[in-house]
């Protein structure tokens, strides 16, 4: 494992990015898809804030961040560069009922929604000078009892809710499927078509967030629209 804490090696970096790009590029040209048509979200968590800077000069917008404190701390540093300026971020972590300020007030995304309380005090905590949060349902595809995530059965209900809050932005679904779950991506798929088909006046749901390093291709392949990527960018996590 590369050590990353003083010596980043930045060139490393930029081609595992250019690699990874090209091959989304190519599985969604394979799958008979807009080769623009699926984002890369760079997950840069554990990871410093210059690797995220030397990659957003080169053009990558988005980041995704698990871990508030430390995700804080990179976004104020951020803010005060100009590469950091365009940079869009998503939290991607589970959320505490006490962690929803923060969130509301520094992200630009949140993946991680999975039920109404937490949607609520974000949609009361979202501050009125900025735009609407961009909210993904976390779905919990397996329905694994010991995992998080909005249980299949209570999707529509949980939609209707969100659907109803003003500084709340409906995007769509994220899943982090089980490894033996080989028909996650299908079913969640046909899940996010049928909310699509029940709810016309939901302009913004059109991101499924599924597929990380392990599994991008197979995801892309079955209709997401954004893979979360840590390690095939940044190398692995200490
Ligand atoms: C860490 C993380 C990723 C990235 O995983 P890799 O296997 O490193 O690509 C994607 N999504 C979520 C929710 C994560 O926590």
């Amino acid at each position: 494992m590369k050590k990353t804490e003083n010596n980043i090696d930045n060139s490393n970096l930029i081609e595992n990015w250019q690699q990874v790009s090209k091959q989304i590029h190519q599985t969604s040209d394979l799958a008979g898809r807009q080769v623009d048509s699926v984002v890369l979200l760079a997950v840069s968590k554990t990871k410093p804030a210059d690797m995220i800077s030397a990659l957003a000069q080169k053009g990558q917008r988005h980041f995704g961040e698990n871990y508030l404190q430390e995700a804080l701390e990179k976004i104020n540093t951020l803010k005060s560069q100009p590469e950091g300026k365009g940079i869009v971020w998503h939290y991607i972590g589970s959320i505490q009922r006490n962690k929803t300020r923060d969130i509301a007030e520094s992200f630009d995304w949140v993946q991680t929604v999975e039920r109404d309380i937490i949607a609520k005090r974000l949609n009361d905590q979202r501050p009125t000078e900025l735009p609407p949060l961009n909210v993904l349902i976390q779905l919990n595809i397996d329905n694994e009892e010991s995992k998080s995530g909005c249980l299949p059965e209570q999707l529509l209900e949980l939609v209707t809710t969100i659907k109803a809050y003003e500084r709340l932005q409906l995007r769509g679904l994220m899943i982090i499927p089980a490894k033996s779950d080989t028909g996650a991506f299908v079913r969640t798929k046909q899940l996010f078509d049928e909310v699509k088909e029940m709810h016309p006046e939901l302009n913004g749901w059109d991101t499924l967030s599924m597929g990380m390093s392990g599994d991008m291709t197979e995801a892309i392949a079955n209709g997401s629209t954004m893979v979360r990527v840590g390690t095939g960018i940044f190398g692995a996590r200490a």
